[in-house]
């Protein structure tokens, strides 16, 4: 007994003095004012919301939202505080997004299924791609009614009015709970960003309409404001690919010039279908891709079609009245492994909202005989 109780104590003077256990408060700072956030993108969807493919007519569970939909979820579940975003070209690309187009019509009143989907999976806030405007800028304007999050574009034009065709950006005011439970407001910037060769691509439905604008030109034009308007992060929703090649007016993979930027905090990229971080960029200078930082900021890609959700996980701290970024990490979860078998689960709810038109379009198809 007398040797347990020594024991106890010499533990106890051990204890006492070692150095400062480590999760000690470092003096002069205060834990409650450091934020977990997490931000989530889909991009280059396609219309891809079953995991189906409609040129084979059969199942693919590398694509589809329905599965990513699951990731989704999770991902939301793990972090106190988290923004969804899409990043672009989810309207165009596969048989169901025609044959909504091109033969059932998108009628009065109606929701697009992709849009319908977004609602459901409540999106913070998307950026429309190069491809929204093939079929044309008044069906993207009346299928962008049905959306229920606001949608942003800094660098397309009417040539009508001389100012940006879309909102070029939007404040998210926001709710994030810090590590000690306590919430804090936090005003969150997004802004969009599209190829400027659209003019080319869709000639015949933007010609006389609209313009683009050079997208680093249009980052310098609109972040400062959006600073002035208190944003204390800003994320940009860039539908555009990663590349040093040498920058000029048109180029269309902006985002390695993107991250030179002062002001802009995150960069979800997206148009090139590629994963960051990934070994496709290997040899992209100043770039770590174990953290998926590029010229120092986090960036990520999600492939295309639903086949991976992007992450990027801010770690965020008050200094002087306002937030900035400590530390972050992205990454991308796939729902398939590398030979095509499922890694999750269908999200049932959304399938169910989005099935009456995938039908239709496999019938269509049956009907064809194709
Ligand atoms: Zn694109």
């Amino acid at each position: 007994m007398r040797k347990t109780i020594f024991l106890i104590l010499a533990l106890l003077l051990f204890w006492q003095s070692s150095p400062a256990p480590s999760f000690a408060v470092e003096s002069g700072t205060n834990t409650s004012e450091t934020v977990q956030l997490r931000i989530l993108e889909t991009t280059d969807l396609h219309a891809s919301l079953v995991n189906y493919d409609y040129y084979q007519t059969k199942v693919d569970n590398r694509i589809g939202l329905i599965k990513t939909a699951t990731l989704i979820k999770q991902a939301r579940k793990e972090a106190e505080n988290s923004l969804l975003f899409d990043n672009g070209d989810h309207l165009k690309g596969n048989p169901l997004g025609e044959y909504l187009v091109r033969v059932r019509g998108l009628h009065k009143g109606k929701i697009h299924p992709v849009y319908r989907a977004f609602n459901y999976l409540h999106y913070d806030a998307v950026t429309i791609g190069n491809h929204e405007f093939n079929y044309g800028l008044s069906f993207i304007k009346s299928a962008l009614k049905g959306l229920k999050m606001p949608y942003v574009n800094a660098n397309v034009y009417s040539i009508k009015t001389q100012k940006p065709y879309f909102k070029p950006y939007v404040m998210l005011k926001r709710k994030v709970v810090d590590e000690s439970g306590t919430a804090h407001p936090i005003k969150i910037g997004v802004i969009g960003f599209m190829p400027t060769q659209i003019m080319k691509w869709d000639k015949a439905n933007l010609e006389g309409k609209v313009i683009t604008k050079p997208i680093v030109d249009s980052a310098k034009e609109f972040v400062p404001q959006m600073k002035a308007q208190g944003a204390d992060i800003i994320i940009a929703l860039a539908h555009t690919g990663i590349s040093n090649a040498p920058y000029h007016q048109d180029t269309e993979h902006a985002v390695f010039y993107l991250t030179k930027i002062p002001g802009i905090d995150a960069i979800l990229a997206g148009h090139a279908h590629s994963i960051f971080p990934g070994p496709t960029y290997n040899h992209l200078p100043n770039t770590d891709l174990e953290l998926g930082l590029i010229n120092g900021k986090p960036v990520v890609m999600a492939g295309s079609f639903g086949s991976r959700l992007g992450i990027i996980d801010l770690k965020l701290k008050k200094v002087a009245g306002k937030w900035r970024v400590l530390q972050s990490s992205s990454t991308t979860w796939a729902i398939a492994d590398e030979n095509g078998n499922s890694l999750v689960k269908t999200d049932k709810a959304l399938y169910k909202r989005i099935k009456g038109d995938h039908q239709e379009t496999v019938e269509f198809i049956k009907k064809l005989g194709l």
